[in-house]
């Protein structure tokens, strides 16, 4: 992939059409939205929501995985983007977004020697084996397709309530500080279904 016809391409035109708002941006940002989303390269975070440069502050990982808060000398990607994003940033909104044909939610159902190459990616998605083990007490049977659907659906349930392990996000969700979203973004059709508390639902989103 040879990237410099994109550069240039991206300098003579985004970023003219957009220069002001790149010249205020240059000393500072000011994101209004933690995103939180898989590596995935279909997930485009800022096309989905229709963001400009400034507006998310965007952590990605396979499965969209929130790690559960601990008190750690080791060195946590995740969870330091989050504490920046929330400590100092002051975001007023996270997202997480979990999306249609997730990689990391079907690895959940492999044998664990098909994943024997790529164990740190094996160790990292323990995280969201509890959404597989209450899933497969929902449904029993064949259906991939439900499966797939309600793995990964659980699994952003699941990262929505480890959000809520981290102490100042807590306090900032009761002070209504913070509002903290759950999404299922469907590739194949750009549809995108938000986590209804009431109902404890997926709803479609944005229509
Ligand atoms: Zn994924």
């Amino acid at each position: 992939m040879d990237y410099s016809h994109s550069v240039k391409k991206f300098r003579l035109t985004d970023f003219e059409d957009k220069r002001k708002h790149f010249e205020n941006l240059g000393r500072r940002q000011n994101p209004h939205t933690l995103f939180i989303g898989c590596s995935d390269s279909r997930v485009v975070p800022s096309l989905i929501t229709q963001s400009a440069p400034g507006e998310l502050f965007i952590v990605r990982n396979i499965a969209n995985i929130v790690p559960p808060y601990r008190d750690s000398v080791e060195f946590l990607s995740t969870t330091a983007a989050i504490e920046y994003a929330v400590q100092i940033l002051n975001v007023k909104t996270i997202i997480v977004c979990g999306h249609s044909n997730c990689g990391g939610c079907a690895a959940l159902y492999q044998d664990s020697y098909e994943l024997e190459k790529i164990p740190h990616t094996r160790r990292w998605l323990e995280l969201a084996l509890p959404a597989k083990e209450r899933v497969m007490k929902m449904i029993s049977g064949t259906d991939h397709a439900a499966r797939e659907w309600l793995t990964e659906q659980m699994n952003v349930v699941d990262q929505l309530n480890q959000l809520m392990t981290y102490p100042y996000i807590k306090e900032r969700v009761d002070d209504s500080q913070i509002k903290i979203l759950g999404w299922h973004y469907l590739i194949p059709t750009g549809d995108i279904y938000q986590y209804e508390d009431d109902s404890g639902q997926f709803e479609l989103f944005g229509t």
